[in-house]
């Protein structure tokens, strides 16, 4: 039986292609020209200027600098406690504290009408997750914030290439962290990177990307605590190879997925067995992942039942404020819900048609409901 894996990257000859000149004697594997060209190439993708991006070694160290950049320590950080717990590692990371937020039922990113009652004296910042790639009232929370002072840290590491009011999510706001790890939109093997509308904030994070090392000439100093979070040359080529087949490849066939998966689905919402997360209308989303809500205690079932047949699911996410390090007594009805509702099924630029019309048939057939 065919293994149906939930995600995966595609990276093939072009991009060993990309990172063969690298093989050499006189090699550079650090930093250096593929960096800055990454940088820059991603600038030119989200049409902003070349300063606003910064390439590091992974999303949760974008979203670390980011916060430590932006949050006085002790400060309080928003963050819908659906995440994946990177985002709330980061923030304890910048010795931070992470507030949880519930999230909206409908379409599982944070509910402003629940941080409006988490706001205190000490908040700094607010987190919002693009859930599955919807930068879900995205206007919303900038308006939000700008009423209460707030910094804006988007964790869009699920929304490269979505756009919101017809703007691709980076390319406005305040700060915008992306992940370009193996299974993301696109992929640099590891990487990520922070987009910074104030030119303090984009300093601070080159900065503390390379241990906070400034050189002039012969000079070498240091003015800021600082980490080991700069991208490689290696991985910057790779990350190269695959925006450049973003919008004509991934993008579209992501896109097409998704369409497929609602399409083949419909009947088995219309009969209530399970929901579509709900998108904000003025998204456009490229899926990262394809997360439905499985209602009447199915889930789990109907999880068990694909895993039998090779398909691989999984369950975005454990609430944070569950975890053993995060855990507190709060209750977070909607999240609570959706954590038992929630499956992700198979998506990636691997997968064709087919395939889906394997798993939707399993799916019909656990719930005895002809196609
Ligand atoms: C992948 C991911 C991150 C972290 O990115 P890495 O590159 O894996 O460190 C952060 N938040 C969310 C929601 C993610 O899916």
């Amino acid at each position: 039986m065919k293994r149906i894996r939930l995600s995966s990257a595609n990276v093939g000859k072009i991009e060993l292609n990309a990172i063969s000149n690298f093989f050499q004697p006189d090699t550079y594997l650090g930093m250096g020209q593929d960096v800055v060209f990454f940088e820059n190439e991603l600038a030119k993708y989200l049409g902003i200027k070349n300063s606003q991006v910064i390439v590091v070694n992974s999303g949760t160290a974008a979203l670390h600098l980011a916060c430590a950049s932006a949050c006085p320590i002790d400060s309080e950080i928003i963050v819908p406690s659906l995440t994946y717990v990177a985002s709330v590692q980061a923030i304890s990371a910048a010795r931070c504290k992470p507030i949880f937020c519930d999230v909206h039922i409908e379409s599982a990113t944070l509910d402003l009408k629940h941080a409006k009652t988490l706001i205190t004296p000490n908040t700094s910042a607010i987190m919002p997750m693009h859930y599955a790639g919807n930068p879900h009232a995205l206007k919303e929370i900038h308006n939000f914030a700008a009423e209460h002072n707030l910094r804006v840290i988007e964790d869009a590491a699920h929304a490269f290439g979505s756009t919101f009011d017809g703007c691709k999510v980076g390319s406005f706001g305040d700060i915008v962290c992306f992940s370009f790890d193996g299974i993301k939109n696109i992929t640099c093997a590891e990487g990520g990177a922070i987009i910074a509308f104030d030119s303090q904030i984009a300093e601070h994070c080159r900065q503390m990307r390379a241990l906070g090392i400034i050189k002039h000439g012969s000079d070498f100093d240091v003015k800021v605590q600082g980490f080991r979070y700069h991208m490689s040359n290696i991985f910057a080529a790779i990350g190269r190879a695959q925006l450049a087949r973003f919008d004509t490849d991934f993008a579209k066939y992501r896109k097409e997925l998704l369409a497929y998966y609602y399409h083949k689905l419909k009947k088995l919402e219309d009969c209530g067995k399970i929901f579509f997360i709900k998108t904000d209308v003025r998204a456009q989303i490229i899926p990262h992942i394809f997360a439905v809500r499985i209602l009447n205690g199915q889930r789990d079932n109907l999880q068990k039942a694909l895993t039998t047949f090779n398909i691989e699911t999984a369950i975005h996410y454990k609430p944070n404020h569950l975890l053993s390090f995060y855990k507190s007594n709060i209750y977070l009805p909607n999240t609570e819900q959706l954590y038992s509702e929630l499956l992700s099924l198979p998506l990636h630029t691997q997968i064709e048609q087919d395939d889906i019309n394997i798993i939707c048939a399993h799916i019909y057939n656990f719930f005895g409901i002809l196609q």
